[in-house]
């Protein structure tokens, strides 16, 4: 599965992470009343699956979080929380024996229980960072995101950890659509195209958009060659398959893309110019084609 989360996957799965952590934050509280007030524990809380029967738990090994599943930091939690509760159940059993609880016995349940939290927010933090970063209109990234990552990626390729090629793509008479149909509609058509480019790249290829009907995709971990035959399927699959936009007729559209290699000397900037001029080439040779860029552009 990928880790692709949809605008609206994500929203959902920031929501049930709220209420999760809601209940996560009751349990704390009952336990920490039991202990205190020692009290008689829940025979859930010391059982072997105490971490399945919590509130979060249930959440947790549930079906609603099956699109959060793969994501790392939604795995990451399961350790933490397991452990976590194995602490909690000790310290419930030790105080029903009467016996004190030592220092070091509750802070290790302290500190788990402080990495679980950290888990927790990390995950809901990156999930909302990855809203505020898409375009409402496309679902595409925004251009905040997209120069930090390229340096990032042009860092791996400095050290010839990977290559990384990067494609600059732009809907051909694209105007067209919006005199003909009207603009409402062309938005329908760019929200398409970008659905269609970023359901047929790979999950880990991202899609930034870049203005306008203009979109740039960072393939990490992939050399010309691949680049080429990935973009020119995504190319030609698009323009077999016609656009619904509303009702109306279904619409022919196509694209024109432009790729250059992330240069590990120069730029990143000088690296988009150079898709861009590729792209452009696309333009001239009669759209809805691929060029590379070369030196001579
Ligand atoms: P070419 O094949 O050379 O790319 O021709 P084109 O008509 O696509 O190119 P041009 O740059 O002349 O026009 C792009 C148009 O895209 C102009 C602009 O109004 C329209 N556009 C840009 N952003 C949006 C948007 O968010 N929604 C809509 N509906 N149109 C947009
Ligand atoms: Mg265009
Ligand atoms: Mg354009």
């Amino acid at each position: 599965m990928s880790v692709k989360l949809t605008q609206s996957e994500t929203q959902a799965a920031l929501l049930q992470l709220d209420q999760a952590i809601y209940n996560h934050g009751k349990w704390y509280d009952s336990i920490t009343r039991t202990l205190i007030c020692h009290l008689p524990y829940d025979r859930c809380d010391v059982a072997r699956d105490a971490h399945r029967q919590c509130r979060f738990g249930q959440w947790y090994y549930g079906v609603e979080p099956e699109k959060l599943r793969a994501h790392p930091g939604f795995m990451a939690i399961e350790v933490e929380h397991k452990k976590m509760h194995e602490l909690a159940a000790q310290l419930l059993q030790t105080s029903a024996s009467g016996a004190v609880i030592a220092p070091l016995s509750f802070d290790t349940f302290s500190n788990t229980l402080e990495r679980l939290r950290l888990e927790i927010y990390t995950l809901k933090r990156e999930l909302e960072d990855s809203i505020s970063n898409l375009d409402s209109l496309t679902g595409a990234n925004n251009r905040i995101g997209m120069l930090p990552k390229l340096r990032e990626l042009q860092e791996l390729v400095k050290r010839n950890v990977q290559p990384c090629c990067i494609a600059m793509m732009d809907i051909d008479h694209f105007k067209v659509v919006n005199d003909t149909y009207g603009h409402t509609v062309g938005d329908l058509v760019l929200a398409a195209c970008a659905r269609y480019v970023m359901n047929h790249f790979r999950p880990y290829d991202k899609l930034f958009r870049y203005g306008g009907e203009e979109f740039l995709i960072c393939m990490q971990n992939t050399d010309a060659t691949a680049a080429y035959e990935v973009v020119e399927r995504v190319r030609q699959g698009l323009a077999a398959t016609p656009i619904e936009c509303g009702g109306k007729i279904p619409l022919q559209i196509t694209m024109s893309f432009g790729l250059a290699m992330l240069d590990p000397v120069a730029s990143v900037e000088q690296s988009i110019d150079r898709a861009d001029k590729a792209m452009y080439a696309a333009k001239t040779a009669g759209r809805n084609c691929t060029r590379v860029w070369d030196p001579l552009m």
